[in-house]
């Protein structure tokens, strides 16, 4: 295959079977995976590596909040076994170096051209084959296009007047500079407090000399409880594998983890304390999973909310500062719950100041700092930790065009319309990954990454075993799953919290809960039955 030529006329074969965009997790496995079936494939990167948000996000304290055990590849019980993780939670540094092993174990780098952009995709309708255009003027024919873009890789650079005129440092948490960066002795400001800023703030404090935190908007935090894993733990770990993927493929958010069997309203005081202590031991995100009706009953997450607030009280010394570190505008775990190791104690440092935004907003940056209403910053360096474009934002950077012409920016407008978060009606055998109407951020990215992979492996075995040329989603299948999304999302306290899982995070963007609520294990139930049923919702199509 030349992967150099543009466009082939119908009765010719297309350059490559599969152009997959992006070399993260998702993209890495999909390579594996679909030259396992015999398919020839060609990934586009952008960035000069793999790993995908891996890559970029190299701040200082980026680790994962989900453990390390279960964030890792399933397909390959030789991978599993070799493979030492050296704590809990791993570092972005330790998952990074994971990546690279997966990509060098499987000779995966000879089919990723890296540096590159993907640009265009355009589906030439006589033949249903995707022409893939990309920045460096490459151009690809392929069979089938799969976006490995991943959910969080857009940054969101905040419009404040006058940033570009700040002559100091400016960062963001998702571009970080990959020889790092020295703080001592600056004065550092800081504007975001979601998972990455709560995640860097313990870090940049015990470099700089002085610290502010611009925050708009408090957000829960939960001890990580992070710690080193003894050869002993590992090998418990490894030995339990088989048991744990298959706890994990089942449950709602992809880990090993149950929810306490009682509703949070039902149990004693005792119990329900007992439940919440034994979740904050074990550290992290899964405390908003604590019973089952935290996240659908408001009286329930109320008791979470108590708890919490209780725990994080006790450990701030200034009351004053404690009130402005609890949220008070959404119920505990309806936006993403972040994780932290010391986040609330760096507030009890002499060069530790928080700002409050709501009272105080940013007005303007000038060459030396930030202006608020009430003061002026002076600043050596400045940190956004304001987030991503989320879900959409990637996909919707490149010009996909469809059929009669339609762009998937179009077809997108109210809300990204998808069937099963995988198909789009009018875009024949482009598949999206761990995408909206997909429990995407939801759920555990690296099982979810090998989930769709594997459907769209076996979609296109399917085709292929019939003398098929393509899947396409039906109308009425993708009305009928965007609506079945919505009322799993309205049936809890989702949409209650201006989240980036609703787009709120972006002007202009509709407000659409876009993950699907209802459980990794029952997503994955519901399209293994998909193409059980002969890709029931799909037209199977031929030339
Ligand atoms: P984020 O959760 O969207 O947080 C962005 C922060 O920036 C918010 O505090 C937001 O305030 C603030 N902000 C944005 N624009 C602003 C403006 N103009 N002025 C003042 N403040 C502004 O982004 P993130 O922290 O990068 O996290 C995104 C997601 O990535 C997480 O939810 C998580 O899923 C993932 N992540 C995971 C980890 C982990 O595994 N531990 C680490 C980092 C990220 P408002 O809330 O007021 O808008």
């Amino acid at each position: 295959m030349n992967p150099e030529t543009s466009a082939a006329p119908a009765t010719e074969r297309a350059d490559v079977d599969v152009v997959v965009v992006g070399a993260g997790i998702a993209g890495l496995y999909a390579l594996h995976r679909f030259r396992r079936s015999g398919l020839s494939v060609r990934v586009f990167e952008a960035g000069a590596g793999v790993g995908g948000v891996w890559y970029w996000n190299r701040y200082p304290g980026a680790r994962c909040d989900v453990e390390s055990v279960d964030y890792s590849y399933s397909f390959d019980e030789a991978l599993q076994q070799e493979w030492d993780w050296s704590e809990k939670y791993a570092t972005q540094p330790e998952i990074l170096a994971y990546l690279e092993h997966v990509a060098d174990r499987y000779d995966l780098r000879r089919d990723i051209e890296f540096e590159t952009r993907v640009t265009d995709i355009a589906l030439d309708e006589p033949t249903l084959r995707w022409r893939v255009a990309t920045d460096t003027g490459r151009a690809v024919t392929a069979r089938f296009v799969v976006l490995a873009t991943g959910p969080l890789s857009n940054a969101n650079t905040p419009a404040i007047p006058g940033l570009d005129t700040f002559a100091g440092q400016i960062l963001h948490t998702s571009h970080w500079p990959h020889d790092g960066v020295d703080l001592t002795g600056q004065r550092v400001g800081v504007i975001g407090t979601g998972s990455s800023g709560i995640q860097t703030i313990p870090c940049l404090a015990e470099q700089a000399d002085r610290l502010h935190v611009f925050q708009r908007t408090a957000n829960y935090s939960v001890p990580a409880g992070n710690r080193p894993l003894t050869p002993e733990q590992r090998q418990a770990q490894k030995a339990d594998y088989a048991e744990r993927r298959r706890l994990s493929m089942a449950s709602g958010g992809g880990s090993p983890h149950q929810a306490h069997p009682r509703s949070a309203l039902a149990v004693s005081e005792a119990e329900l304390r007992e439940a919440y202590e034994q979740r904050w031991a074990l550290g992290g995100v899964l405390f908003s999973k604590t019973f089952p009706d935290q996240l659908t009953d408001r009286a329930a997450n109320d008791t979470a909310r108590r708890f919490w607030e209780e725990k994080v009280r006790a450990v701030i010394a200034d009351p004053a500062v404690a009130d402005l570190l609890i949220p008070r505008d959404h119920p505990i775990g309806t936006k993403r719950i972040c994780t932290d190791t010391n986040y609330y104690q760096t507030y009890n440092r002499d060069n530790v100041e928080l700002v409050n935004l709501r009272v105080t907003p940013i007005t303007r940056v000038d060459p030396v700092g930030v202006h608020t209403t009430d003061a002026h910053y002076p600043l050596d360096t400045l940190v956004l930790a304001t987030g991503f474009d989320a879900m959409t934002g990637s996909v919707s950077k490149m010009n996909i065009v469809g059929r009669g012409g339609q762009t998937l920016n179009a077809a997108w407008r109210e809300g990204p319309k998808t069937y099963l978060g995988l198909g789009m009606t009018g875009f024949p055998n482009l598949f999206n990954l761990t995408g909206p109407g997909s429990p995407s951020v939801l759920a555990n990215m690296v099982l979810h990454s090998e989930l769709h992979v594997d459907w769209v492996a076996e979609a296109i075995e399917f085709l292929d075993g019939r003398g098929a040329v393509a899947l396409e989603a039906r109308p009425d299948a993708v009305a009928d799953w965007v609506r079945e999304c919505a009322d799993r999302a309205a049936g809890t306290l989702m949409m209650q919290a201006n989240s980036w899982y609703l787009g709120a995070n972006i002007e202009g963007r509709p407000r659409v809960f876009m993950p699907f609520v209802g459980g990794f294990g029952v997503y994955g139930q519901i399209i293994a039955e998909v193409a059980a049923a002969g890709y029931k919702g799909f037209d199977v199509l031929e030339l």
